[in-house]
């Protein structure tokens, strides 16, 4: 999971897709941590956090 300002979205899409050559899923940081939690690159108020997508899915490779 990484949080990331709305600067730094495209950003972390790519890292994630990089580690784990899924498409990851975007998802708005919930309200209540709006002010906890800050961006991985710029420091600033983090807006999104960045998941990988289907981490449960293992298909045999
Ligand atoms: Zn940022």
């Amino acid at each position: 999971m990484i949080y990331c300002c709305e600067e730094h979205a495209e950003y972390a899409l790519e890292t994630v897709i990089n580690e784990s050559g899924r498409p990851p899923a975007l998802q708005p940081v919930e309200e209540k941590e709006l002010l906890t939690k800050t961006c991985e690159y710029c420091g600033q108020p983090a807006v999104y956090v960045v998941a990988n997508g289907y981490s449960h899915t293992k298909y045999g490779r």
